[in-house]
């Protein structure tokens, strides 16, 4: 017999097609009523969940109680309560890797338009105020040459950091958890304390996952830390950052600009980022191009299709759930 799973958010036609076969899709459906109901409904029969962005934990899965594994369509895990899953024996996946190069594609972009103030001079070109040459009070600054400080150079970091130095000839700071001497080699970047990369670095990027730890790693203090000049980067997630802090030192110009695709609450309605031309603000889109969230998609049905056949899955979060399961 074949096992139930049920697909939530993120759910393309590709991944229908390629789930079909091989087990019992649920796909909760506005045109069937209240998504939560039908979700809800669908978990005491579910052997695998498969979605992204939606927090599941012991108040959710409660009911859950066939529950094999959830295969998140995502690298960032802070949704799941990972303790209470390996608790139970479910296994918890991630994407990790394919959405790498696509994500620091999108840090770069948020960093260039920040700092060449791409997103607001093509506003204010659109509003017909090009009546002759660009006064300096619309100049950006540069990019090429400047000191970039990577907060977390994990795998998005590296690769933002890459483009950094071999694209632009940044120099490369970093901090986080560990030291990584095989970047130090490659792009010559050095290992900083987080204050010491704030006050040094043009431009500060998050990259850091969402943790105990890493919530609101960068608060007032820290803020005040960094170059009056410099430009803050988060693709990493919203709450990494104290955002009322960072509204506040905006707002009083003690810093630059700010290049953001995360948000404390997702989705941002009615922030008063909106009314901060140095803040460039996208829809959390770090992974959303066809070809990347198509990666992502196959790498999370693999996933999937491999622990309900009872083998290791490739991404796996919590190795110690596998042992109960
Ligand atoms: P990764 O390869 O695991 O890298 C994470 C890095 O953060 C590692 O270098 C790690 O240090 C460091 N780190 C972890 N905890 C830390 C702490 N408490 N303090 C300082 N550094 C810490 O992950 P990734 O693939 O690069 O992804 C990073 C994050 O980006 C994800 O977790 C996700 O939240 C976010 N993301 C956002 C989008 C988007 O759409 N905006 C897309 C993809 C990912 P060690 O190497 O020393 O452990």
């Amino acid at each position: 017999m074949k096992k139930t799973v049920l697909a939530f958010n993120r759910v393309s036609p590709e991944l229908v097609e390629r789930l079909q076969p091989h087990v019992e899709l649920i796909v909760p459906s506005p045109e069937r009523g209240d998504i939560a109901t039908q979700f809800a409904a669908a978990l005491p029969h579910t052997h695998g969940l498969i979605g992204a962005g939606r927090p599941l934990g012991e108040e959710q899965l409660r009911s859950a109680e066939r529950l094999e594994v959830i295969s998140s369509i995502s690298v960032g895990y802070d949704n799941y309560d990972v303790d209470y899953l390996t608790q139970r024996g479910i296994l918890l996946t991630n994407t990790p890797d394919v959405l790498t190069e696509s994500t620091a594609d999108l840090a770069f972009a948020l960093l260039m338009s920040a700092a060449r103030r791409v997103a607001e001079l093509d506003a204010w070109t659109k509003a017909g105020n090009w009546k002759r040459t660009v006064e300096s009070a619309l100049f950006g600054c540069d990019v090429h040459g400047k000191t970039l400080g990577i907060v977390g150079l994990g795998n998005i970091g590296a690769a933002i950091a890459r483009r950094g130095r071999l694209g632009f000839g940044m120099n490369v700071l970093y901090s986080g958890n560990s030291r990584k001497p095989a970047l130090e080699q490659e792009l010559g970047a050095q290992y900083r304390s987080l204050d010491e990369l704030l006050g040094e670095a043009d431009f500060v990027c998050l990259v850091v996952p969402l943790s105990a730890q890493t919530r609101h790693l960068i608060g007032r203090r820290e803020l005040a830390l960094m170059k009056p000049s410099a430009i803050l980067v988060n693709i990493a997630r919203g709450a990494v950052v104290d955002e009322a802090a960072l509204i506040e030192a905006l707002q009083e110009k003690r810093i630059r600009g700010a290049g953001l695709d995360v948000y404390e609450k997702e989705p941002l309605a009615d922030s008063p980022l909106f009314a901060l031309p140095q803040a460039v603000t996208l829809p959390h889109i770090g992974s959303a191009t066809h070809e990347t969230r198509q990666a992502m998609a196959d790498r999370a049905v693999d996933n999937l299709l491999a622990a309900l056949a009872g083998e290791r899955p490739r991404d796996l979060v919590n190795p110690q759930a596998w042992r109960k399961a």
